[in-house]
């Protein structure tokens, strides 16, 4: 029987989809990347457009779509804060309704089908680090709420597929991530703080900086996303994926600025509603069920990413919204 498979990444030609997009062609398989470009833009995924197993198809996972695949990777969200905030409407709806959509095609073709959940379900955590048992302290009512809740509510869905239909589900929950094509108008932190240090601008810490994230390198994370896939289908998860190392925002500034070699100042403005205050996973799961643990240690994913954005165009990008 052939190995090549027919693959769907919803949401493939943002920052995490082009790289999986890459990844997958690279290996022989037959991908479709689906994007409504939100986010993102085509020049992610230029590189691939020649390949004859490749197709690009620009399209909302609100409304339906029918396509006959193996697997589907539904990576299509808005992730950054300023980006998911900015219709908060819709991103529900994103969340839910493609969610629903991916979620029949899955059932129509008996494909397995994986969900890029996240370390916001867990909310403002009041366990440390963060277990997949542990059901999180989100605020419903909140500005995070569209994102939190959204993926939480797609966590439901997949599980009740699978309960009443059998279906092949797959949920990672990714810690924050970066690395080369991350968008930088999306004013994540780790591209905020390098595009800041990069001009000599002011690096702006919300809050007193003393919150921390964990930070995984995109390859690292790729990895986890392909090894989930390819796991027996009794390994559903939630899984976490991520970065057991932990650093206050100040300590990354810091970094940032050290591995730059800019004189910028550290700045300090209002920290934004229900940001959680300390984030690192637990990956015991990962690990068993996997084999996975991440391989590249923040000052070397930092330095890569930062020649990345060292040789963009900032002409050439597009700010997906006001609120970067
Ligand atoms: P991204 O914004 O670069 O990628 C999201 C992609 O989805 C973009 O290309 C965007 O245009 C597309 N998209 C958005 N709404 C869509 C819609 N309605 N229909 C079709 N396409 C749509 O962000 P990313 O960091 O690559 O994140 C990818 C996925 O991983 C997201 O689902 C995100 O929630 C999840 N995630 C990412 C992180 C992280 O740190 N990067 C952490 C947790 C979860
Ligand atoms: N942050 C910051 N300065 C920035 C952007 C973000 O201090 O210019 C902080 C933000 O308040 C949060 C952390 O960095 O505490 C991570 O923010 P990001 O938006 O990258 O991701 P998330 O909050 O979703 O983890």
């Amino acid at each position: 029987m052939s190995t090549i498979k027919r693959i769907l990444v919803a949401g493939g030609a943002g920052f995490l989809g082009s790289h999986l997009c890459e990844r997958l062609v690279d290996q022989g398989h037959d991908v479709i990347c689906l994007d409504n470009f939100f986010t993102s833009q085509k020049t992610n995924v230029t590189h691939l457009l020649g390949k004859p197993n490749f197709e690009l198809v620009r399209h909302d996972v609100v409304a339906p779509i029918l396509l006959e695949v193996d697997e589907i990777y539904n990576l299509a969200c808005p992730a950054a804060p300023g980006h998911y905030q900015y219709n908060p409407i819709k991103t529900m709806k994103t969340s839910i309704q493609g969610s629903i959509n991916l979620l029949g095609m899955a059932k129509r073709c008996n494909a397995k089908i994986f969900q890029a959940s996240t370390s916001e379900v867990y909310g403002d955590p009041e366990v440390h680090p963060q277990p997949e048992s542990y059901r999180g302290s989100v605020n419903p009512i909140g500005v995070r709420a569209c994102y939190d809740e959204g993926k939480r509510a797609a966590e439901t869905l997949f599980f009740d597929y699978h309960r009443v239909h059998k279906t092949k589900i797959r949920i990672a929950r990714i810690f924050n991530t970066y690395g080369p094509r991350m968008h930088p108008f999306d004013g994540r932190v780790v591209s905020n703080f390098i595009v800041q240090a990069l001009s000599g601008k002011d690096v702006t810490i919300f809050g007193d900086g003393s919150q921390t994230r964990s930070f995984c390198y995109r390859d690292d994370l790729v990895e986890g996303f392909v090894r989930l896939m390819d796991a027996p289908d009794e390994v559903t998860g939630p899984i976490n994926l991520g970065n057991q190392g932990e650093y206050t925002i100040k300590e990354l500034a810091e970094l940032t600025l050290d591995i730059v070699g800019s004189k910028s100042k550290l700045i300090y403005k209002p920290l934004p509603p229900d940001d959680p205050t300390r984030r690192r996973p637990d990956i015991t799961l990962a690990k068993k069920h996997l084999g996975w643990e991440p391989k590249i240690p923040l000052r070397e994913g930092l330095t890569k990413t930062i020649d990345w954005f060292r040789n963009i165009n900032l002409e050439t990008y597009r700010p997906p919204t006001p609120n970067h």
